[in-house]
């Protein structure tokens, strides 16, 4: 380290990162090899000669400190739930307790490998046989599959169990209705399915329009798609009349759960009148999940739905022991490899385990109860279009055009609170989704309320500190559609090759340039 340069932007803050390329100082290292004892090879013997580079690549060079401390600045440009409060509406984004990554990272259950053999499975077996019992009972329904990976995962494959007992019954139904607040991923999953997607309206209460769903649904309907609690964040009370309306006409209820969070122990999905549905294990059950990140979707099914499961199942034999099924005669297949998402699938039955039917029902009720807190504080500074009570979450439309402010503006303003915008635009146009989470203390749904209740203010008196915001962050305003299209990474390697070096004084100069 002695030998680098002085370079007085160590010191610089969060703001001012350089790239890595940067800071880069021929020379230096992050590890220090011993010489080596192994005798050099040709290498244009051990490759062929045209993979062979011309040169080493142009890697930065910097020496370890260096290296941690650009990396520890760079996280700490990031909003996360361990860092902020983050009401991403449809996400829940709570809190992910921390002895489920220390579940989910034992040793023994990290170092195991699928193609063991089951009696060397036996502890991961029954986990993952409890689980999918505890999810059975949360749902109301006879069985559930671990396999998909994804809340849209399990969408596909509750659709192909959808197709399978139609044909079963030697019909091929090809519409699946889906309300006007469905997820993108609803239609989407159909369509994968070869089906055909069609909506249903929505009353102006956020509730869905019987007249146009008694309307759509006919002897060509395979299923009803819905979410309930629905993503206008209203529970919809005529669901029992809604299952009745798709099981008159030989159709299925498909609920999408990934709102379960506002209704865990107090409503089963098979009690009113689900026939198929998928958990959102990630977000209800809390694993680390957003931007891709990891999840899986467990499907659970009535019984006259069980013989469709994809396989392998994870059974329980007479004896006790645990074991995996293959497909039955009817069974869909497998929809992807192995048994499951299995450090997703550890997390939840953690968390499960940890908080026990009681916790879980407190889960909810403290979800619903922190949305309705956080709405009522802001009515009459923003509109809230649907009535209360809300579930775990709920709209608001900022109403501030006159003055030139969007939902953007105010999603932006809130980045310099230190908060996570909400859900923008969706499913109602320039509105915000608040999404609170069972997890966030009185004293910082307050602060997001005070937040928010100040922007309203400042869209009246200051409107253009609104249209700049953030103010504060690393990055200000984005062109968004141009960052997706032509995004600047800024730093391109040589055109021609080079020496490492002298890349490196390449980039030297365009710093001082
Ligand atoms: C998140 C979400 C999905 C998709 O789930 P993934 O796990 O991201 O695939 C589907 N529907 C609703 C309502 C959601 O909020």
């Amino acid at each position: 380290m002695s030998n680098a340069p002085r370079d007085a932007s160590t010191s610089v803050s969060v703001m001012n990162e350089k790239l890595i390329f940067e800071r880069s100082h021929p020379g230096l290292c992050a590890v220090s090899l011993p010489t080596t004892d192994v005798p050099p090879i040709d290498r244009s013997r051990a490759v062929p000669p045209e993979l062979l580079a011309d040169a080493p690549p142009p890697l930065p060079e910097v020496g370890e400190l260096d290296l941690v401390r650009h990396y520890t600045r760079l996280a700490h440009r990031l909003f996360s739930v361990d860092g902020n409060f983050y009401p991403l509406g449809s996400c829940t984004m709570k809190y992910n307790p921390k002895v489920n990554e220390y579940a989910a990272g034992l040793p023994g259950l990290t170092a195991l490998h699928p193609y063991q053999p089951v009696e060397d499975l036996q502890g991961i077996l029954e986990l993952l046989y409890e689980t999918r019992v505890f999810l059975a009972e949360i749902a109301g329904l006879a069985e559930v599959t671990l396999q998909p990976c994804a809340g849209a995962h399990g969408e596909m494959a509750g659709v192909m169990i959808i197709n399978a007992y139609h044909r079963s019954r030697g019909e091929d139904r090809v519409k699946i209705l889906a309300p006007d607040t469905s997820h993108g991923t609803n239609p989407a999953s159909c369509t994968m399915c070869g089906r055909q997607a069609c909506t249903v309206k929505s009353r102006p209460d956020g509730r869905v329009d019987l007249d146009d769903l008694a309307r759509q649904v006919d002897e060509n309907t395979a299923a009803l798609m819905i979410t309930n609690p629905n993503t206008a964040g209203v529970f919809d009370p005529q669901i029992i009349e809604i299952a009745r309306i798709l099981h008159d006409h030989g159709a299925l209820l498909y609920l999408d759960g990934a709102n379960m969070n506002a209704i865990l122990g107090i409503a089963r999905p098979g009690d009113f009148g689900v026939d198929v549905m998928h958990f959102n294990v990630h977000k209800t059950f809390s694993t680390p999940h957003g931007c891709g990140g990891p999840g899986a979707g467990p499907v659970a099914v009535a019984e006259h739905l069980r013989r469709f499961l994809p396989s392998p199942q994870v059974i329980k034999n007479d004896d006790g022991s645990f074991d995996l099924r293959d497909d039955g005669p009817d069974s869909i297949g497998r929809v992807r490899s192995f048994i499951g998402q299995i450090g997703v699938l550890i997390r939840t039955y953690a968390y499960i385990r940890a908080l026990g039917p009681e916790g879980l029902r407190q889960v909810s009720e403290k979800a619903v109860l922190s949305a309705n807190y956080v709405a009522s504080r802001l009515r009459g500074h923003y509109e809230l279009p649907f009535d209360p009570p809300y579930a775990h979450e709920f709209i608001m439309v900022p109403q501030f055009r006159d003055k030139g402010v969007t939902e953007l503006d105010v999603a932006k303003r809130l980045l310099d609170e230190g908060i996570h915008p909400p859900t923008m635009s969706w499913p109602v146009a320039h509105c915000l989704m608040i999404e609170p989470t069972d997890t966030e203390s009185l004293a910082t749904l307050d602060t997001f309320a005070d937040a928010m209740i100040r922007i309203a203010e400042e869209a009246q008196t200051t409107p253009e500190r609104l249209h700049h915001a953030p103010h504060t962050t690393p990055v200000r305003r984005l062109d968004e559609v141009q960052a997706a299209r032509q995004p600047d990474l800024r730093w391109q390697p040589p055109a021609a090759p080079r020496q490492p070096s002298e890349a490196q004084s390449a980039a030297a100069e365009r710093r001082e340039t």
